[in-house]
């Protein structure tokens, strides 16, 4: 193993705590910095994704760090996709032929919490929380940090610094406005945006609809998902354009409209979701974006991994998966390796023609989601009128 071992990681998220974990394993001293309060004290879940399709990649990298297991019972498998047609029709599109094939919901929270637990376990893993990383000076390995709680700056320095600091990472901001090396970086927005909703659980904690499917209203220009919780719920995402069709995000401003909206189009939806309209005008809209940037290194100092290297649209369910499978991509490449630049130089090299692969996949998945319920449903019912 390489000499250096002083490690800072900036994001305790999905993908840092796992690599947290990873490094603590292997014996690295790291020190974990995440701006906001620790999840496990504090309820930070809304706005975010609050449950997620947790695939065989993810169950991987749970299986590196020995803690598969563990996340088993926190785990609800979906065998297909339950598509719901305009009338109420259902049908269920199984993802394989094959009854041990399935993808599984999964909470964000519950998930992250037991990747910081099982980090944090380890003797030589910190992870400090109210931290937000207000810039990195990559040339000189420092990470600088303002504490919300004491209200000062400080600054850290480190042998490696890596920036898990997802979507908006500060990392590669400072990479991007450093001008120090020649930094390509896209960012490309959806002209959709989502707003995330909920199914309650019946009366007496049950589902009020199957439990083990992707629920899917695909409505060709807008859709509904909805992934079930283990408390009995369902998280359900509203996809929808900002300002095209009749019905957007910018014109569905009345509870009026919103009734109008769902009636018209998700009439066995809005049935199971007493709080909608609260819902709806209390939860945010937020904008879904792809990112592309290159080299994810500076030097030996510094490297991008998850969504702020690569963040992409959430239509194939890949994007946690994907962010944790960097970390066992990338701890792969640290047995060999004989120093941090051949090592972050051999992964990105390794690593991202997958990642930009899953980022278009993903944007095709988007138009094949909102058509296919349609498609899919006609394609049924050919079949039995021509039986
Ligand atoms: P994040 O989860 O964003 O974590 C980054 C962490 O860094 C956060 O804790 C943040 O607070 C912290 N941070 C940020 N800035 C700073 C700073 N300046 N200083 C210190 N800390 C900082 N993926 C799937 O695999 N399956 C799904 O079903 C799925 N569904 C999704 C649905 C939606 C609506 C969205 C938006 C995404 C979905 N994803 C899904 C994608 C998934 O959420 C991301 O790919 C995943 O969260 C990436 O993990 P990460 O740790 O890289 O980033």
């Amino acid at each position: 193993m390489i000499k250096q071992n002083n490690v800072i990681i900036i994001g305790a998220g999905l993908c840092g705590s796992l690599l947290a974990l990873r490094l603590g394993q292997r014996g690295y001293k790291v020190t974990v910095y995440e701006k906001r309060p620790d999840l496990r004290k504090v309820d930070i879940s809304s706005g975010r994704s609050i449950n997620l399709a947790f695939s065989d990649r993810g169950i991987k990298a749970m299986q590196l760090v020995g803690i598969d297991k563990k996340v088993e019972p926190l785990c609800i498998p979906m065998k297909g996709r339950m598509l719901h047609d305009e009338k109420g029709n259902t049908i269920l599109a199984p993802y394989s032929g094959r009854d041990n094939e399935y993808i599984n919901s999964i909470s964000r929270g519950d998930l992250n919490a037991l990747l910081l637990n099982e980090a944090e376990a380890l003797p030589n893993v910190t992870i400090y929380f109210n931290h937000k990383c207000t810039n990195v000076d990559f040339e000189n390995t420092t990470a600088h940090f303002y504490q919300y709680e004491t209200k000062t700056n400080i600054v850290e320095k480190a042998d490696v610094i890596f920036g898990a600091d997802g979507a908006g990472s500060i990392l590669r901001k400072s990479y991007y406005l450093g001008k120090k090396f020649l930094f390509s970086f896209s960012q490309n927005y959806l002209t959709h945006g989502y707003k995330e909703l909920s199914i309650p659980p019946t009366e007496n904690g049950e589902f009020k609809t199957y439990k083990n499917a992707l629920h899917i209203w695909g409505r060709n220009s807008f859709m509904l998902i909805a992934l079930p919780n283990l408390d009995g719920s369902f998280t359900v995402t509203l996809f929808l354009s900002y300002n095209e069709g009749e019905y957007n995000f910018n014109n569905l401003t009345t509870k009026e409209r919103v009734l109008d909206f769902f009636k018209k189009y998700f009439k066995d939806a809005l049935d199971l979701m007493p709080n909608l309209v609260d819902n709806f005008f209390t939860n945010p809209t937020s904008p879904l974006g792809t990112i592309k940037c290159s080299p994810w290194h500076f030097k030996s100092n510094t490297l991008l991994l998850g969504d702020a290297a690569h963040a992409i649209v959430p239509f194939y369910g890949q994007g946690m998966n994907a962010s944790f499978e960097d970390v066992v991509e990338f701890d792969k490449f640290l047995d060999d390796g004989k120093d941090w630049e051949s090592i972050f130089k051999a992964f990105e090299k390794s690593r991202k023609i997958d990642t930009d692969a899953i980022a278009d996949l993903a944007i095709d998945n988007f138009h094949e989601m909102k058509g296919h319920v349609n498609n899919a449903i006609f394609r049924e019912k050919r079949k039995l009128e021509m039986a």
